[in-house]
């Protein structure tokens, strides 16, 4: 097998497993990153990993709360409306894919990975990634009967198909209670999703940056990458902390650099789908009684997850245009919402408040591909909620595409026609 010298713009989740899996085939590697490894959504966020849940979040429902979003402060998707000429395009989009035919078919195409998620991530776990931390199985709650027995009946449709563990039963009432006695009582409904399963992100992000390191990878942080260079090799033009330009050379180049990749692209002068960044704010709290599983409120928009001894609280959807900016009110707005889930934690004790950038596409696909009369050139961006998920299996697939091999997810042929980087 022939041996390329990659280069991996960013240092994220996608970069670092990308990094990872390029290293293991026996590839040189250089990462470029504009930080320090592990920067922008890779640690704050909610250490998720979902067989099930991995789907746009483009749907009828998501597209109504659109408008609330651009007119309340208090909803968990903000819309900055002095964003929206910005967004224009990406707001079209998201609109677009949230008819219903669409939705499925964005749904099926992001379903093509489900099965690959626990193996590519244990495969990981071999080669000696910490993915401790989390546990087995989430509670999905709500107190809108409507939509609890929707999404219930969603999950048995999707296991079904092959997508994932169907849910357990619908428990309700004193039932629920027993089952998870650190909910409020107002919660009134839920079920187990068994499929599903987290781990926590701050030791794994830490746990791949030293596989990494100690893989021989070179890594060059503190550079921002502003364009693909011109000429025969690939290479990558930067930015180091003084304003200085230098010029990164390998023979295969990957473009992973989250929410920001959209303007080295468009430097470039690629075109491709937008990726614009959709702010998610997390924290920790002290509880007297800890919930025994990862806790999901549909309806309230936050997640409560257990994490090595500690409750993190996880939320909320912004659209600002200003991707490493926290806005205050956010934390408000996601406390208040947590504080109608669990019951007995201590508020006004939070501490490691933490925002990320999710990279969001409109139709809720990640650009994931080589870009067009550019075959050294490969994109792996655009993961929206699902990045850790998605993280491990998208190292794989852009090493077989280094590889010049066709992506297989678990024995599968991955169609990679939907996460085109134009479309
Ligand atoms: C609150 C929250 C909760 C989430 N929960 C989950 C979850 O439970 N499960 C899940 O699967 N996903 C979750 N996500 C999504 C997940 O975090 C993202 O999808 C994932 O981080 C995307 O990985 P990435 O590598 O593309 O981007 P990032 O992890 O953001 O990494 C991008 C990297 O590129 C670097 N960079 C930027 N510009 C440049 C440049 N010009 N040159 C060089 N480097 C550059 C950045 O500094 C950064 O290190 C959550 C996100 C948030 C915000």
């Amino acid at each position: 097998m022939i041996r390329h010298h990659v280069v991996v713009v960013g240092g994220g989740l996608i970069g670092l497993s990308t990094a990872h899996a390029l290293l293991r085939e026996g590839h040189k590697v250089t990462i470029v990153e504009k930080r320090a490894l592990g920067s922008g959504a890779a640690t704050g966020n909610a250490g998720e990993l979902t067989p099930q849940q991995v789907a746009p979040l483009a749907s009828a429902n998501t597209a109504r709360d659109v408008f609330r979003g651009v007119l309340s402060r208090n909803s968990y998707l903000s819309i900055d409306p002095l964003q929206l000429p910005r967004l224009a395009r990406f707001g079209l989009g998201f609109l677009r894919a949230a008819r219903t035919a669409n939705a499925s078919r964005g749904a099926a195409a992001l379903a093509q990975f489900s099965g690959g998620i626990r193996a590519a991530l244990q495969r990981m776990a071999d080669d000696g990634v910490d993915i401790s931390g989390g546990g087995d199985g989430f509670l999905m709650t709500s107190s809108d009967e409507t939509e609890l027995d929707a999404a219930h009946a969603a999950y048995r449709s999707r296991a079904e198909r092959g997508w994932g563990a169907g849910p357990g039963p619908v428990l309700r009432g004193d039932e629920l209670r027993a089952a998870e006695p650190a909910l409020q009582p107002t919660v009134v409904g839920g079920f187990m999703l068994p499929g599903e399963f987290s781990l926590d992100p701050v030791t794994f992000v830490a746990s791949l940056v030293e596989r990494v390191r100690a893989g021989g990878a070179d890594i060059r942080e503190g550079l921002a990458a502003m364009r693909i260079g011109t000429g025969p090799s690939a290479s990558i033009v930067c930015a180091d902390e003084n304003g200085a330009e230098v010029t990164v050379r390998g023979d295969r180049l990957v473009i992973a650099a989250g929410a920001w990749t959209t303007s080295i692209l468009r430097r470039s002068r690629i075109r491709s789908a937008p990726v614009v960044s959709g702010k998610g704010y997390s924290f920790t709290v002290p509880v007297d009684r800890m919930p025994s599983s990862l806790v999901h409120a549909m309806d309230l928009h936050c997640v409560a997850i257990p994490m090595h001894g500690r409750l993190r609280i996880v939320g909320m959807m912004e659209f600002d245009g200003h991707p490493e900016r926290a806005n205050p009110h956010r934390f408000e707005v996601l406390t208040r919402a947590a504080s109608r889930l669990i019951a007995d934690a201590d508020w006004s004790a939070r501490t490691d408040d933490w925002v990320g950038a999710r990279p969001m596409t409109a139709d809720g696909l990640p650009l994931l591909g080589r870009v067009p009369r550019r075959p050294d050139v490969i994109v792996a961006a655009g993961h929206n909620m699902h990045g850790l998920s998605l993280g491990p299996i998208t190292g794989e697939i852009v090493a077989a595409l280094v590889a010049d091999r066709e992506p297989f997810v678990e024995g599968r042929r991955l169609d990679l026609a939907p996460f085109a980087v134009r479309r």
